[in-house]
This record gives structure tokens, sequence and C-alpha cells, in this order.
């Protein structure tokens, strides 16, 4: 058993996607920091070897099951942060209708298991809300710029659906934060999720072809993983739930083609990079104000790219069994 610490407010917490990326360094913070974790998952895009570190604490209890349908548990809740949905764009696009049918259904039906609690929620959710942004960098007060019909609209809209549910169950007395979170990266990601960050680090590791889509001129911002679980935790516990969304992202903005160059240059090899069609509303370019984070949570991300792409990196290496790779300072 791993020793922990007691808390002197113990907390029994439900994490909706814990055996995904994100999810399971959720749960595993929490359960450093002595609490109850019950995690709740399907498996559609979470991985077993992603808690099986967790089953070492007594305090862990696997739930395997869809959101969509009840949940019943023994034990009374405090906290539920709601995290299952796939994320990648193609993992999210391979069943559309049950993406946008775990976002809207699902959380109704953890806000509804929140209020029969009287249990503290926090939603996951994205800065692809905001679609292909007009505004730059995205304040929370913009309201988007979103296709509602294209193929990424299952995701973006049922977040945005989501987000609205989020809002009226606050209006009628549950408290409920609402997380808008931009691209985060880090140890644990699925060597096959699709994401840019993976995608890149697995093909050079494998000496493959660096897959570039469109010019590369398009931006992101990207959050290593352990600033976002400090941002969700510092939201879920502030003591007055913010009255609108709250960005959680890293504002150093990079282009795709200047992320290529950064993982040609950190992966030995001669990984080649090529260009590929620009899929269908592919965002050009991304980036947080994280004003409110500070201001109202007294929260920044800390790990920047040069420092988290290494340790991404290495942790890859392992888990894709690359050699040569070594972790950042
Ligand atoms: P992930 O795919 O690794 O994790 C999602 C988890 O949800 C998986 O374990 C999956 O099995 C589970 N899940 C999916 N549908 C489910 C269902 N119907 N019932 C129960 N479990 C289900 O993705 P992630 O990157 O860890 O993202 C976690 C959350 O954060 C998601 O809600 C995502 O939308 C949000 N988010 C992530 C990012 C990011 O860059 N990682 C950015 C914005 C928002
Ligand atoms: N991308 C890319 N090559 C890849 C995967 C993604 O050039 O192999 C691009 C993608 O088109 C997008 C950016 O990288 O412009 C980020 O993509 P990701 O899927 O990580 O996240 P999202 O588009 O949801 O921000």
């Amino acid at each position: 058993m791993t020793p922990r610490p007691v808390p002197s407010t113990k907390k029994t917490v439900l994490v909706a996607g814990g055996a995904g990326f994100v999810g399971s360094h959720l749960c595993e913070a929490l359960l450093q920091q002595g609490h109850r974790v019950i995690c709740l998952d399907s498996f559609l895009t979470g991985r077993e070897e992603n808690i099986l570190p967790l089953c070492n604490y007594r305090d862990f209890r696997m739930v395997r099951g869809d959101v969509r349908a009840p949940v019943i548990l023994r034990e009374r809740l405090e906290r539920i942060y709601n995290l299952a949905s796939p994320a990648s764009p193609p993992h999210y696009q391979a069943d559309p209708i049950h993406t946008m049918l775990t976002n809207v259904e699902g959380t109704a039906g953890l806000l509804d298991l929140a209020r029969d609690h009287g249990a503290r929620f926090v939603q996951a959710s994205t800065s692809e809300i905001y679609g292909d942004p007009e505004i730059h960098p995205q304040p929370e007060e913009y309201a988007g710029h979103v296709n509602c019909t294209g193929p990424r609209a299952c995701y973006d809209e049922g977040k945005r659906a989501a987000e609205a549910l989020c809002f009226d169950y606050a209006r009628a007395g549950l408290d409920v934060r609402v997380a808008r979170i931009f691209n985060t990266y880090g140890p644990r990601m699925r060597p096959d999720d699709g994401r840019v960050v993976s995608n890149f680090l697995v093909q050079a590791l494998q000496g493959h072809d660096i897959t570039i889509y469109g010019k590369g001129q398009q931006t992101r911002s990207f959050c290593y993983v352990s600033d976002l679980v400090a941002g969700l935790h510092a939201l879920m516990e502030v003591a007055e739930p913010p009255k609108t969304a709250i960005n959680l992202g890293n504002p150093e903005e990079f282009t795709i083609l200047d992320l290529a160059r950064q993982v040609q240059a950190l992966v030995p090899g001669q990984a080649r990079l090529v260009f590929r069609p620009l899929p269908q509303d592919d965002p050009t370019r991304r980036r947080p104000d994280i004003s409110r984070a500070r201001e109202l949570l007294g929260w920044s991300p800390k790990v920047t790219l040069d420092q988290g792409l290494p340790q991404t990196a290495a942790w890859f290496a392992a888990a894709v069994g690359a050699a040569g790779v070594q972790p950042g300072p």
C-alpha cells in the first residue's frame, strides 16, 4: 500500500473519465492528497495501464460504466469531476453521435447525481467551444465561432450544450464550475491518440515522417498536464463558484511547424517533415487569455514547452520501446 497523508478534510471524489490521459493524473493527485477516489470510465479511450498504479491506494475504486447510463454508488459524493468524453479529433469523430450524447446526456446525468449527493461539480469543457476564433487571445466572454454542422460539431457543440446545462443547474442552485481546457499534453497520452504532440513524438521516435496538416502555420498553446490538474483542483476548491467558465491553458503560443522542429531537435534520428491536407474546420489559431484564472484561482501554468516536451518524449520513448531520449531538467 502506498502511504498517504490524511487531510483534515478528506473527501469522496468521483472522477468520470478517470482512466483517460488527464483523468488518471487527476485521480493520482487526489489520492496523493489523501482523498477517496472513485473512477468511472467506459474505457472507450481510457486505458487500464493508466490506472494500474492507482490500484495501490486503498482509497481508489474503479467502476466500469458509461456516463450515459444511471450511476448508482454506495458512497456519498462530495466532489464530481466530469472528464468523460473522447477528446482527440480522430477519436471523437469516430462515433460522433456517441460523442454528442456522452457530452449532453452524460453531463446531465452527472449533474443530477451531484444534485442528489449535494456534491460540487467541475465540468471539463474545452477551448473548442471558441471554434475557429475571430478574437485572439480568447477571453471567456468571447462567444465563439463554431460550425454547428461540420465534423467537429459533435464535440464542439456537445461541449457547448454541456456548458449550457451546467449553468442551468447552477442557476437552479447547484455548485457548478466550468473549466475551458486548452491543448494539454504529457505522459499517458495514448500513442495512437491522434493529437499533435503524441503524433509527432511517436512518429519521430519510430523513425517515421512527421505529418504536418496544412502548412503548419496554425497555432496552438500547449499546457503540461500537471499544470492543468492543479488548475482543475484550484477551480474545484475555490470557495465561491466563479460566475463564468474559466480558461485553463498555457498562453505560450506556437505554430505547428515550430512544434515539429522542436520534436526534430529533441528526438535523435532523421524524421522528415511531410505535409498533409488540413482537416475541415481546423482552428487557425488558439491561445487562452488566463487573466480570470490568475485573478480568481491564483493559478498560472509553471511548465514551459521546453521543459514538458522532453519529459513527454522520454515517457513515449519508454511506451513505444524507442531508445535515446532523456527527460529534460
Ligand atoms: P481521454 O480520451 O484520454 O480521456 C477521456 C476519458 O473519458 C477516457 O478514459 C474515456 O474512456 C472516457 N469516456 C469517454 N466516453 C465515455 C462515456 N460515455 N462514459 C464513460 N467514460 C467515457 O481525453 P483527455 O485528454 O484525458 O480529456 C479529458 C477531458 O478533458 C475530456 O472531457 C476532454 O474533452 C477535456 N479536454 C481535454 C483537452 C486536452 O488537451 N487533453 C483539451 C480540452 C478539453
Ligand atoms: N496536427 C498536425 N499533425 C498531426 C496531428 C495534428 O499538423 O499529426 C495539427 C492539427 O491539424 C491542428 C493542430 O495540429 O491544427 C492540433 O491538433 P490536435 O488534434 O492536437 O488538437 P486540436 O485541433 O483539437 O486543437
